[in-house]
């Protein structure tokens, strides 16, 4: 076995850091994980891992490493996305990667490189410690922090992985907390169309405006109540429309009109996109027939699927065995954010949500992670690898 080509969990980590990653869209700059996949890359083939590149078609690449023990073994699935929110107003360095107070600090320290070194370390220690007895895949997704399209092409693109994992463990600082289920979101523009004319003589338009007036209280007066799914570890059903843009000037009756809405979607709902749509188009039906030539049009903006406690109740003891083995507390939660083991678990692949660091500290002006949690990670993923997979 070669020498490790990092030093530690810790340098690794500021290795991580030091890329600027904030995702594409938030920055506008294509494929920006682009040279942090690259180091991973030049570090899985000084360890003599294999690795291949997935493409993303919405842009970037997801880069899976794989460990293969066997052709019989079962596989064991480790996903951390490399892409984090913006670095704006933050108060310390982003990517400095300073180690102070027993913490490391920059952007993407917590959310979620620190999983990501963590999960790498521990299967550097499994191919000279481990039991062998699992075949381990680790990979590294792009967008995660906006569409999630990167995990998205990993699922559709399962079939060609050659290998479908017993299990999946999505690297998201929970504290070392099980999460086993989360919330999904589907979020909607809905347009209302009108006609415009000069403002002296509003009868020979159609505002826009007034039609969405109507179009908002019907969403909130009949879709926002029939809400009434709730989930014991995730809460109760949610819709809210937090954006509104109309009009073009102070004399035109204006043609268009926009909200955004933001449909919080809890596991076992089966709800996606098109029936929230639908269901949607149904509330507005009154509305509809009481004004005469309305226009509504709606588009999908974001979707990702809850994490559904259903799909990974089979994978959780093996969770807890090596949660147990380290005396780490063992009671699952729930998370009120969504994250990629929603779609994973759609694709009725279990998946649990678990990694070092806290989420109080994602996405702060001064993020961080603990260096106890982070060393503590990599202990619980190695624990991972080395569990019986029943
Ligand atoms: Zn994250």
């Amino acid at each position: 076995m070669a020498a490790s080509p990092f030093e530690s969990v810790e340098s690794l980590l500021q290795k991580f850091v030091s890329f600027h990653t904030v995702n594409a869209v938030i920055s506008a700059r294509p494929f920006p994980e682009r040279p942090m996949l690259e180091y991973v890359e030049s570090i899985a083939k000084a360890m003599g891992l294999e690795s291949r590149r997935i493409p993303v078609p919405e842009g970037g690449e997801n880069l899976l490493l794989l460990h293969r023990v066997s052709p019989t073994a079962p596989w064991l699935m480790f996903v951390s996305h490399m892409d984090t929110v913006s670095t704006e107003g933050m108060t310390i360095d982003p990517i400095g990667g300073k180690i102070e107070g027993g913490r490391l600090w920059s952007r993407g320290a917590c959310d979620t490189k620190g999983t990501g070194a963590a999960m790498l370390e521990a299967l550097r220690r499994y191919r000279t410690d481990g039991n062998q007895q699992h075949n381990i895949a680790l990979i590294f997704t792009v967008d995660e922090e906006y569409g999630m399209t990167g995990t998205r092409a990993l699922i559709a693109n399962r079939g060609s992985l050659g290998f479908a994992p017993r299990g999946v463990i999505v690297g998201e600082p929970t504290m070392l907390r099980p999460v086993v289920a989360n919330n999904g979101a589907v979020r909607l523009k809905v347009t209302t169309r009108g006609v415009a004319a000069h403002s002296a003589d509003p009868s020979k338009g159609r505002s826009a405006i007034s039609d969405m007036a109507h179009v908002i209280d019907a969403i909130e007066s009949r879709y926002i109540p029939s809400l009434k799914t709730s989930h014991p570890l995730t809460g109760k059903a949610q819709c809210s429309i937090n954006m509104i843009h109309g009009g073009t000037q102070i004399n035109i009756i204006p043609a268009a009109c926009e909200v955004r809405l933001d449909r919080r979607v809890v596991p076992g709902e089966n709800e996606n996109a098109q029936t929230v749509i639908g269901a949607i188009k149904q509330a507005l039906a009154p509305v509809q027939a009481a004004r005469p030539g309305l226009i509504v049009e709606q588009e999908v903006l974001f979707g990702c699927a809850a994490l559904d406690d259903r799909v990974n109740r089979a994978f959780l003891p093996v969770v807890n065995a090596a949660l147990e083995s380290l005396s780490l507390p063992t009671a699952a939660i729930g998370a009120p954010y969504s994250t990629e083991a929603g779609d994973i678990s759609a694709a009725q692949i279990p998946a649990i949500v678990i990694g070092p660091g806290d989420i109080a500290q994602a996405h702060t002006k001064d993020e961080f992670i603990s260096l106890d949690q982070l060393e503590l990670g990599v202990d619980l993923y190695l624990e991972l690898m080395n569990q019986p997979l029943a």
